[in-house]
């Protein structure tokens, strides 16, 4: 009895000091058909039935994505070889109930999408996404995790966040959170590594990894431009992050065949897809500036709403107009400041920022409201239709537009900047890595301005109220003013498909705007328009030019079964753009405050 006591407590010892570990093998011998066979090992499991699955969700994409729908044969096996009885519990979750404590499961992964978010499995690489394609084990999210590609090109290289071996095909990560966000591409690329050292006098190595049909001086001369993103968001935080394992990836693929155009944002690295030849053009790095601002806010000046991600459904947070609307702001900031986009051309992109709050969505909601969205609109995918342009408006827009005029206004009233409160930020979150809450923001804002009232008003009219702002005053000491883009007339946003000579209506009509006033809607035919029988667009446009604001015109269209006549009262297109003022360009105050928002660092 004390000798069976004995050896009891040793086997339960002896079992509870087995390392819990994830063990990942990929292989795609039938690369040509898009599939890769992938195995996933866990050891230490509990003895209660393992649960394997695929994610419903992926770092950076707030919005669900059935990943599970592109896995099959899957198998398991224990540790000797011998199958284990494999149960289908859900669409995408796997129970295997009979095991030893190490389970192997296999399964073949369809993917044939590059992008962002999703994978991509072809004969000349792997462009991996991991929740779209590494299964992962119930319970074991902080076991650690290895990986070993076996690629049929020795050439070919891996670039990914995650922490290298000796092996250049081997990888390992501390736990599933980091090795879900490690995006990877394994593919012959273009190659550029450069160093840049932080005040601390540490020093992070920086990766280009390109696929793309391009000279190798051409690699090269966009590598410089690149460098100059780079040092200009150093400079907007006053340091570099401290890269995990040291080095910082920009992942690109740039070439016809990728799925669509996408960049999304990692703590060490970025997956960009541009679907075009790759020419080295300065418009290629607007993606690259956004993704990069990115590595502090977001990855590491971190929401807390998003804290920890999960895996299995949306991640809503109140904060993207931050994570994604100042980003949005600051990628053509980094751009400007490198030289790398015109003040004209930082301007023409400000101007969308001031007329996305002059859209439904922001008369109904606040930026957090609109944040909370992105579990539906962040690339989810629907059939049936929505009423977004009537009562949605992006956070990236929105939250642009909240960064450009806050920025305006801390500049001119309290002789600070947005890149303040973006350090204030930092210093007491991003680096400390503490997430934070719309609170923190308030707070770091009323620090910056060393006035809490101010933000606190702020956030009551601005961020939980939605109160627009007086750009046209907040542009001023910069030397830019507003003017309306069309001074035409204008029956309110329309555009248009045409069928057998029909002129259908293609869009959602906006409330408030003359059409919708006069209830024509998506789908219905313009028959006449101000007495004209009318067959194309060009129609509409002529009848138009020949109008003013406040003339009424008559419309006879048909909705479904019945043809309906009405009219319709023209107004003013709302749109405007910034323009400078000429007076400015001698104005050395006017300089002055260019230079300081917009001049190199
Ligand atoms: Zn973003």
């Amino acid at each position: 009895m004390k000798h069976l006591t004995a050896w009891l407590i040793a086997t339960s010892l002896s079992l509870s000091v087995i390392a819990q570990h994830i063990s990942y093998q990929f292989t795609a011998p039938n690369a040509v058909h898009h599939e890769a066979e992938i195995s996933i090992t866990a050891d230490g499991l509990p003895p209660t039935p393992a649960l394997v699955r695929m994610s419903r969700s992926s770092p950076g994409r707030y919005a669900t994505h059935e990943f599970g729908k592109n896995v099959y044969n899957v198998m398991a096996y224990d540790a000797t070889g011998k199958a284990l009885k494999v149960e289908k519990t859900e669409g995408d979750v796997y129970k295997i109930s009979e095991h030893k404590g190490t389970v192997k499961v296999t399964y073949t992964l369809f993917a044939n999408y590059a992008d962002g978010t999703y994978s991509d499995v072809d004969v000349v690489g792997y462009h991996l996404n991991m929740p779209a394609t590494f299964m992962w084990v119930k319970g074991m999210e902080k076991a650690s995790i290895s990986l070993l590609f076996s690629a049929p090109d020795k050439n070919w290289k891996v670039a990914t966040q995650l922490k290298p071996t000796s092996d250049p095909f081997a990888f390992s990560a501390p736990d599933l959170q980091y090795f879900m966000d490690a995006p990877t591409k394994v593919a012959n690329m273009h190659w550029r590594e450069w160093k840049v050292t932080n005040p601390d006098n540490k020093q992070y190595t920086f990766r280009l990894a390109l696929d793309a049909e391009a000279p190798e001086a051409l690699v090269d001369y966009f590598t410089e431009k690149l460098k100059r993103v780079v040092t200009a968001g150093q400079a907007v935080y006053g340091e570099l992050p401290a890269y995990d394992y040291g080095t910082y990836t920009f992942i690109a693929s740039i070439n016809p065949y990728v799925a669509r155009g996408d960049g999304m944002e990692h703590r060490n690295s970025t997956m960009i897809t541009l679907k075009r030849d790759f020419d080295g053009s300065n418009e290629l790095l607007g993606v690259f500036a956004h993704e990069f601002f990115h590595c502090w806010n977001v990855e590491r000046i971190r929401p807390k709403s998003l804290e920890p991600f999960n895996f299995e459904r949306s991640n809503m947070s109140e904060a993207l107009w931050v994570a994604e609307g100042f980003t949005h702001y600051y990628g053509d900031v980094l751009l400007v400041r490198a030289g790398l986009l015109s003040y004209d051309q930082f301007q023409f992109e400000n101007s969308k920022l001031v007329n996305a709050v002059n859209t439904p969505g922001v008369q109904m909601y606040t930026p957090v409201e609109n944040s909370q969205r992105a579990v539906f609109v962040d690339a989810g995918v629907s059939f049936d239709r929505t009423n977004y342009p009537n009562m949605y408006t992006s956070y990236y827009t929105y939250g642009g537009a909240i960064a450009l005029a806050l920025d305006l206004e801390l500049r001119a009233r309290f002789n600070k900047s947005l890149d303040d409160v973006m350090r204030e930020l930092w210093r007491k979150f991003g680096k400390a890595e503490v997430p934070y809450t719309l609170d923190d923001v308030r707070n770091a804002l009323a620090a910056v301005a060393g006035n809490s009232a101010y933000a606190t008003t702020f956030f009551k009219e601005h961020v939980y109220g939605h109160q627009s702002f007086d750009y046209k005053k907040l542009l001023e000491p910069a030397g830019y003013t507003l003017q309306h883009t069309n001074s035409g007339a204008w029956p309110g946003e329309i555009a248009f498909k045409t069928e057998e000579n029909q002129l259908i209506v293609a869009n959602n009509t906006i409330r408030n705007t003359p059409l919708y006033i006069a209830g024509i809607d998506i789908d219905d035919v313009i028959i006449e328009f101000d007495g004209k029988k009318v067959h194309q667009v060009q129609d509409i446009t002529d009848v138009l030019r020949h109008h003013k604001q406040g003339e009424k015109i008559s419309i006879v269209y048909a909705h479904r079964n019945n043809v309906i006549n009405t009219q319709i009262t023209l107004t003013e297109n709302p749109a405007v753009r910034i323009v400078a003022i000429v007076e400015g360009k001698t104005n050395s105050e006017v300089q002055a405050f260019r230079v300081k928002w917009m001049g190199a660092r």
